[in-house]
């Protein structure tokens, strides 16, 4: 049992307010793993006001960029040192199977920390301009103030690091909000940020419920408000925010597509890779690939290939180095999950492979039979929503144009990819397709060097890339006199 007792604010170890406390759950064994304090209202307010003073009188804001990035690159180096047993707690706490874990959920957010302490050391923070009429003028990006991250349960650390690179390369102090699956992990943060040696208030970690969580949202001493999770909650942290017009950016849900175009080679490579870019984290990715969209000529030959693939992978726990699926973050979801599988077959799919609900050779846990449906039209509610689960739905297109069509035909925008053997053609192809990223050949999300973000429903603004920096500054423009 990991229990923890304190909340990381202010840059110690303080006793919380609140009296309540939050559990985790194993999600395969079903059983409490830990648990940590239920934050209050006024613990959240001594959070804020402890990155408030950070930004209002500490040193972070006021550093050389290049000092900051010394910071991040610490903060990065004393997570990395502590890399397996962060991964093993996230394992422990959402499912997601070790031999992803490593390198998904920890090694992915020290090398997004890494790139913005490049990203810092060459960002222009000052354009020294001539102004119209003739005197000289400043363009400044200050940093936009204090940030709340608010983070899901998916991936937590990977998600911290998005928040918390271009938080710190702008000089920006954060109150991190993990969600109340896994707020183990995030204690093994504060112990990196202790090792850091980062100014006092800079970063602070406070897990609560969700009446805490928007207050934090709605506090007069947050700036910006940075979310990731689902459309739904941010669509309502959307309007608390344009209320009072605090800064704000948004990643939220998708519903890609992945465009198998019908010259594309099947080679277990490719399969694997069109497979992982559907399920890795067990579903569980914003930016899942869950439509596979296969010309006619081929879909067979697809489906079957699709089926074969994703029926090998172990399924099982998740601390298991076999493991290739493991189980869903929390009850809910594993249902919510089975009522998207009896609508699919409602709606009239087909299971290749699953469609049952359990996989037969386990007992208990959150687990899902992966499953591939074929015969998926684009109006199937299976096609519509986010299933976050390990659920492939093949929909059959007639020509390319078609193929395009129904890649749009979605409220989200998040992601997607398109295979194919002629790459160029592939990226005519992905230039049509409306979303903020697209992959050809490869089941790649996300570029760290890029932009990262949604169109449409998808979410508002970017994070990663130069990019990514730009959404913790406020344009400042000082005039100065001529001569
Ligand atoms: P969620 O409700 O959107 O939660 C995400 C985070 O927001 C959690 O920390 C949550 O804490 C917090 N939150 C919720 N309501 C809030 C409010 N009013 N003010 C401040 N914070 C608030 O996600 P979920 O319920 O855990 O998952 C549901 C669905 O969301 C999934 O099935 C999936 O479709 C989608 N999802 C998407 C992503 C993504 O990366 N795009 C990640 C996770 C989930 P509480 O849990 O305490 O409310
Ligand atoms: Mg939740």
């Amino acid at each position: 049992m990991d229990v923890r007792e304190q909340l990381f604010i202010g840059g110690e170890w303080v006793a919380p307010d609140g009296k309540g406390a939050i559990e985790v759950i194993s999600p395969h064994t079903e059983e409490t793993i830990g648990s940590v304090p239920d934050a209050s209202p006024a613990d959240m307010d001594r959070a804020v006001a402890a990155a408030r003073q950070a930004f209002d009188d500490g040193p972070w804001p006021r550093m050389m960029a290049a000092e900051r990035a010394e910071g991040i690159k610490r903060l990065s180096a004393a997570l990395q040192s502590r890399a397996a047993d962060i991964a093993d707690i996230i394992s422990s706490e959402n499912g997601s199977p070790k031999s992803w874990s490593l390198m998904g959920q920890v090694f992915s957010a020290t090398m997004v920390l890494d790139t913005y302490a490049g990203l810092a050391t060459n960002f222009q923070f000052e354009d020294h301009r001539t102004g119209a009429l003739g005197s000289p003028v400043v363009v400044r990006r200050a940093p936009v103030g204090v940030v709340a991250g608010i983070i899901p349960w998916n991936v937590p650390l990977f998600i911290m690091a998005l928040k918390l690179g271009p938080a710190m390369a702008a000089g920006c102090p954060i109150v991190l909000k993990p969600a109340p699956e896994t707020p183990l992990d995030a204690y093994l943060l504060a112990d990196a940020i202790l090792e850091a040696d980062l100014p006092p208030g800079v970063i602070n970690i406070v897990a609560a419920g969700r009446e805490t969580g928007e207050h934090l949202v709605r506090h007069p001493g947050i700036d910006k408000v940075s979310f990731t999770g689902s459309t739904a909650v941010g669509k309502h942290i959307g309007e608390i925010c344009g209320g009072s017009l605090k800064r704000l950016t948004l990643e939220l849900g998708g519903k890609s597509a992945a465009i198998v175009l019908d010259d594309v080679q099947l080679d277990d490579a490719m399969l694997g890779n069109l497979v992982t870019s559907g399920v890795m984290n067990n579903g569980q990715v914003c930016g899942a690939q869950s439509r596979i969209l296969v010309s006619k000529k081929r879909y067979d030959e697809v489906v079957d290939a699709l089926g074969s693939t994703l029926g090998a992978l172990p399924v099982g726990d998740p601390l298991d180095e076999v493991t290739q699926i493991g189980p869903l973050v929390a009850k809910r979801q594993q249902e919510r999950v089975f009522g998207f599988l009896e609508a699919g077959k409602a709606a009239g799919a087909k299971a290749v492979i699953g469609g049952n609900g359990m996989p037969a050779h386990l007992d208990k846990g959150w687990y899902v039979e992966p499953t591939v449906f074929r015969d998926v039209t684009n109006d199937m509610k299976i096609a519509r929503e986010e299933i976050f689960g390990p659920v492939l739905s093949v929909i059959p297109y007639d020509d390319e144009a078609e193929a395009i069509k129904i890649a749009n035909d979605s409220d989200y925008g998040l992601c997607g990819s398109v295979w194919t053997s002629d790459a160029e053609h592939g990226a005519a192809v992905a230039a049509q397709v409306r979303t903020g990223v697209v992959a050809i050949n490869s089941s790649m999300i996300l570029d760290f060097n890029a932009p990262f973000g949604g169109f449409k429903q998808s979410g508002i603004g970017r994070e990663l890339g130069p990019e990514g920096i730009d959404a913790y500054t406020e344009y400042q423009t000082i005039i100065l006199p001529a001569g």
